[in-house]
């Protein structure tokens, strides 16, 4: 697959990532070819910096990242008129794996998400959240350094789908009739104007997101994945993601997983080494689990709704937004993100924290298998944060903290690369 780009410079050198279906791998050059969305805002201050610290990283393990700088959100617009340009995709599609910024969603009228619209338009269904303490980042809790987590996320279904009808319209009041007369709950809705909405949520959505998450588990030695759910309540969606999860686990890694109560009747609760350990709890549980039983978890797994308040909690603990690193990852594809918005109040003025994109880059280095690359850069960032040389979120938190631009900030991680290689 080859695309005629229109306003796009392809890279002078570099090759092209590929997929190897039936090993489910990504075959990947020393001299990847790699597109980046610099994205909105805050985008446009923190990408540059990421891209400089991947590429010190990259030439400490002899290697070699081609960016191949593509456009959407005003970038886009700019240069083509569009929000989404086909270009953009195509790099995409063809390059497998790529990185952007944030990207701006105005509120009400207007377009929709752009991050919704890339993940749908590539089946990028899970999103992975590596929540982990990094030495010197001020935290609201005690004891940070007990998260360790990795959150998996279903991306494509659940509220996410976007299947909902607006009170007041001739759509909303059929599938009222339908839900009372032909489906029997008829006095289950207030009467006055309504929105209602609908939760897929699918044994193929479920699976292979699980998937993923005890493939992680395994190949990273983890100790357990839980599945977490609203069963109790939402018996026939969020309850069937629980059993296929289970069922999942059982059918296609019955040698590698062992489920909770098995744990218990056979092992009396200390798992072999060579096993991850499945079990499943409650969300509201499960969140005030990440405050009190920290250390229990490892990989969760999650409906689109779960992961979505669990991840930001999860990072919470660990220092919030500025830090907190994320991808979206589907079969054979990677675009990795930062969790954080555009932040516009402070975009173009060299201060925003590079450190989610950053630790974004991270991710995207592990699923290119350079491990010892992705461990250079966050020995490097742990080591900076902690000498408190940081930029302005984490200065005004931190005791005797050197202010630095975003700029400074990543100049020196550069050069503590240099120097950790
Ligand atoms: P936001 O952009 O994440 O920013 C909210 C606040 O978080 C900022 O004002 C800042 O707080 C802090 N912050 C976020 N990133 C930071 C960084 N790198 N360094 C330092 N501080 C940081 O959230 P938002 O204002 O709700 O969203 C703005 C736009 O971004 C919206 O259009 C939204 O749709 C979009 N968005 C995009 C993505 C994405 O592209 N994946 C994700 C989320 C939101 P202080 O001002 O207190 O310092």
């Amino acid at each position: 697959m080859s695309y005629e780009y229109e306003q796009v410079e392809l890279p002078d050198e570099g090759e092209k990532v590929t997929y190897d279906e039936d090993a489910d791998e990504l075959v990947v050059p020393d001299n990847p070819i790699v597109p980046i969305i610099y994205g909105d805002g805050i985008g446009k201050d923190v990408a540059p910096v990421a891209q400089q610290v991947l590429d010190a990283a990259a030439e400490a393990t002899g290697r070699d990242i081609n960016w191949m700088r593509v456009y959407a959100g005003e970038s886009g617009r700019e240069k083509y008129d569009e929000n989404l340009p086909e270009d953009t995709l195509n790099a995409i599609e063809e390059h497998r794996v790529a990185i952007k910024g944030p990207l701006t969603t105005p509120v009400g009228a207007g377009f929709r998400s752009l991050n919704v619209a890339l993940r749908k338009h590539f089946d990028l269904y899970a999103n992975v959240r590596p929540t982990y303490y990094l030495d010197g980042v001020p935290s609201p809790v005690s004891e940070p350094e007990e998260m360790d987590m990795v959150n998996f996320r279903e991306n494509t279904e659940d509220v996410y789908a976007g299947i909902e009808w607006e009170a007041g319209t001739e759509e909303v009041e059929q599938v009222r009739e339908f839900v009372e007369d032909e489906m029997g709950f008829d006095s289950t809705i207030h009467d006055g104007p309504v929105g209602i909405g609908v939760k897929p949520i699918t044994e193929y959505g479920t699976k292979r997101l699980v998937r993923q998450a005890i493939e992680y588990a395994i190949e990273n030695d983890r100790d357990s994945v839980t599945l977490v759910h609203k069963g109790n309540i939402m018996k026939f969606t969020e309850g069937a993601f629980r059993d296929w999860g289970y069922e999942l686990a059982e059918e296609e890694f019955p040698e590698e997983t062992i489920d909770e109560d098995t744990l218990w009747e056979e092992y009396d609760g200390e798992a072999p080494e060579d096993k991850v350990v499945i079990k499943d709890r409650i969300a509201d549980n499960m969140l005030q689990q990440l405050l009190t039983r920290t250390t229990n978890y490892d990989v969760l797994a999650m409906p689109n709704l779960n992961g979505d308040y669990l991840s930001d909690a999860a990072g919470a603990q660990i220092g919030g937004l500025g830090i907190a690193p994320g991808a979206n990852l589907g079969d054979g594809r990677v675009l990795a993100e930062p969790v954080h918005g555009s932040a516009p109040k402070h975009a173009g003025k060299d201060k925003a924290n590079p450190t989610a994109m950053i630790l974004s880059g991270k991710i995207l280095l592990e699923q290119l298998g350079w491990e010892d690359a992705a461990e250079l850069v966050h020995d490097a960032v742990e080591q900076q944060i902690s000498e408190h040389r940081v930029t302005y979120d984490l200065e005004r938190q931190v005791e005797g903290g050197v202010k630095l631009a975003a700029s400074e900030y990543g100049e020196e991680i550069v050069e503590r690369i240099e120097d950790l290689a």
